[in-house]
């Protein structure tokens, strides 16, 4: 009896090694948001290396690991298409804030800014043992700095052609397009047939231009105006990066933004945008506050200025107008510190705050004063509570509205960073999608997932399709949320089980795992 027991364990294991499993993990159980935006159905996938192997409403495997969802959404892994995520990604190669909210791909370059060569960063982040797949854009900014300077005037012909060749040689490196941050210097002394020309670069490599707009406060709809001629005189596909509306005198704009670009998109122009769920913006006090002329040539120059007492004045007069009816949002008590090089504890602190323990009532002009105070110091980042809700929600219904967080990659504890980097698509799904009901879930899911890749020329990843990569975000639809707050941001969204990036779980049971699979994904013109 005993020695039969044996021998038939023997050749159940036998006929087990003869006959491997057909799939490595099994998801049972699941409702299957596919990333089209087609209505969920019940069902399992099955994942065979880094890739998807099959769906179907019952897989009977013999799968290595099953996994019960019980009902939990089965989504593909929601794409960032704009993030800053370089600045922590080596320190946090986890990226833990970004995969507790489902992401499994972020990208960078954004705003004009990336690495110019972009090679050598490609090549560290190969090296680089990581938990997220990454991609990158190319920055018009950059570029312009490292050929014109930091200098307000027009590029030289010789200079163009040399700009043009450093686009075609990133291009050819592997970057997804040309981003560009005409808001910052020194992308805001750029002409926009200039921009065009490097546009047009990008684009005949297949890539796609991004911008951090101009101007998203008085002049927006110029800006939204230059964006789409951007991709309607350079031929290629063109986005309104974190689309917003600021300064409360714009508020309602949005109905002229969403205008334009129907408009444009009906005479055949691909314009498309991406947003943050978020009434509040982030950058430097000195990029958000500061007039541009100020801060020509920079930091030396920008001292010089603020030293002679006829320019003081005058940029004191412009911050306070930007005080007043931008970033500022009308009020010292709405511009927020993220960090301050000089002085850590300012972290979470108001503009407001800092005026009064300056000794001085915090009213616009004072608030002015110290803005220029901080920059003598050395700087900080910001937080601009300067958006409607209103504008939020019209611009997050638009089908050519996907999600982007513009976040980054915080060391968790360290200063006080914009809850967006945490909570962005935690944040849809429970608040927009659960609580208000401004978008269906499949609707939102797609605006993470199908429609960014898309747009970027993954046609790898991005859909639950058997075949393409198992990048794979498991939720709770009744629990998920966003945690991190404008006061308390150093908390990760809950809800979600599972996280699979190429195949493998790099979260569960609450906990990132040792696994990084992530890898660096190339635009279309990579040799
Ligand atoms: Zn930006």
């Amino acid at each position: 009896m005993r020695v039969s027991a044996v021998f038939a364990l023997l050749a159940s294991a036998a006929a087990l090694a003869a006959q491997p499993a057909s799939y490595d993990l099994l998801l049972r159980n699941g409702r299957i948001v596919d990333g089209s935006g087609s209505a969920w159905f019940v069902g399992d996938v099955a994942i065979r290396g880094d890739a998807i192997a099959a769906i179907a409403s019952r897989i009977e495997g013999p799968a290595t690991r099953v996994i019960d969802d019980g009902g939990r959404v089965i989504a593909p892994g929601f794409i960032d298409i704009h993030t800053h995520a370089r600045r922590g990604l080596s320190q946090v190669p986890t990226a833990a804030n970004y995969v507790r909210q489902g992401v499994t791909t972020v990208i960078e370059g954004p705003d004009g800014s990336s690495p110019v060569p972009i090679a050598p960063f490609f090549a560290q982040l190969e090296k680089l043992q990581k938990s997220v797949n990454i991609a990158s854009f190319l920055g018009q900014g950059s570029i312009r700095d490292a050929v014109v300077g930091s200098t307000n005037r027009k590029a030289t012909p010789e200079e163009i052609q040399k700009m043009v060749g450093m686009v075609e040689q990133g291009m050819r490196d592997g970057a997804l397009g040309l981003s560009t941050g005409l808001f910052y210097v020194p992308g805001t002394f750029t002409p926009t047939e200039e921009v065009i020309e490097l546009a047009r670069a990008a684009g005949k490599l297949g890539g796609m231009h991004e911008s951090h707009q101009r101007d998203d406060a008085a002049k927006l709809l110029d800006s939204v105006n230059e964006t789409i001629a951007i991709g309607e005189k350079g031929g290629l596909p063109t986005q309104i990066s974190h689309a917003k509306v600021v300064g409360v005198a714009n508020w309602g704009r949005s109905v002229d933004l969403l205008r334009l670009v129907d408009e444009a998109r009906a005479r055949g122009v691909d314009v498309t945008i991406d947003q943050y769920p978020y009434t509040a913006s982030s950058t430097s006090i000195a990029a958000a506050l500061i007039p541009a002329w100020v801060l020509e040539g920079g930091r030396d120059a920008t001292l010089a200025r603020l030293k002679e007492s006829g320019s003081r004045e005058k940029a004191k007069g412009g911050i306070a107008m930007m005080i007043r009816d931008e970033r500022g949002g009308g009020d010292p008590k709405n511009v927020q510190f993220a960090s301050c090089s000089f002085d850590p504890s300012l972290a979470g602190k108001t503009l407001a705050d800092l005026t009064k323990a300056r000794g001085l009532a915090p009213t616009i002009r004072n608030a002015a004063e110290v803005v220029m105070w901080i920059v003598e110091q050395g700087g900080c980042q910001g937080i601009f509570h300067a958006m409607s809700e209103r504008d939020l929600t019209r611009i997050l219904r638009h089908p050519a509205t996907m999600i982007a967080s513009d976040g980054s990659i915080p060391v968790f504890g360290e200063a006080n960073p914009h809850p967006r980097s945490y909570g962005t698509f935690a944040r849809v799904l429970g608040v927009y999608v659960r609580e208000k009901k401004v978008l269906a879930l499949e609707e939102a899911i797609r605006k993470m997932t199908a429609f960014p890749a898309a747009r970027l020329g993954f046609t790898d990843r991005g859909l639950l399709r058997p075949g393409l990569k198992a990048d794979i975000a498991v939720f709770d639809p009744a629990t998920v949320r966003d945690t991190a707050t404008f006061t308390k941001p150093h908390a990760y969204a809950e809800g979600f089980s599972h996280v699979l990036v190429n195949g493998q779980v790099v979260f569960e049971n609450g906990e990132m795992t040792a696994a990084r699979p992530g890898r660096v994904l190339y635009g279309p013109a990579k040799k």
